[in-house]
């Protein structure tokens, strides 16, 4: 490869990665999923999915991604467990990870934060202001 080429291709590498962010959504729910992937997209972020706490500790070791949407309420490990997990791991502090709460679950919220999240959000999720709740954690 020509040292132009290799320049041009490796000055695109990091324009992207500075560029386009990453954000896993770990959410069981295929509504809120699809809501949530949607405005992520449209706004410009790559989504990575998971439909479950295993998978969503899984991807986010793989993946790193620039930050994590966790769903509190999964099948098999929960979204709290999920979060502790990520938090022991090698990837630790870093990271954000927003949780998604019930708005019913009044005392999820105080869980969320104490299992290590940085932050939650209420559901049922507002179009409107869910960009600009997730960005200030970008
Ligand atoms: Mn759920």
């Amino acid at each position: 490869m020509k040292k132009g080429a290799h320049l041009y291709l490796h000055y695109h590498k990091n324009i992207r990665d500075k560029i386009i962010k990453r954000i896993l959504v770990v959410e069981d729910n295929e509504t809120n999923m699809y809501l949530i992937s949607f405005i992520l997209r449209k706004n410009r972020y790559e989504v990575i999915e998971a439909r479950n706490g295993e998978k969503g500790v899984e991807t986010a070791m793989r993946e790193k991604p620039d930050l994590i949407i966790m769903d509190i309420q999964l099948p098999g490990i929960s979204g709290l467990e999920a979060t502790k997990l990520i938090r022991e791991s090698e990837i630790n502090n870093d990271i954000s990870i927003i949780a998604l709460t019930s708005y019913a679950m009044v005392g999820d919220r105080e869980k969320a934060l104490n299992a290590g999240c940085t932050g939650y959000i209420e559901k049922p999720i507002d179009p409107e202001t869910f960009m600009a709740e997730i960005e200030k954690y970008l």
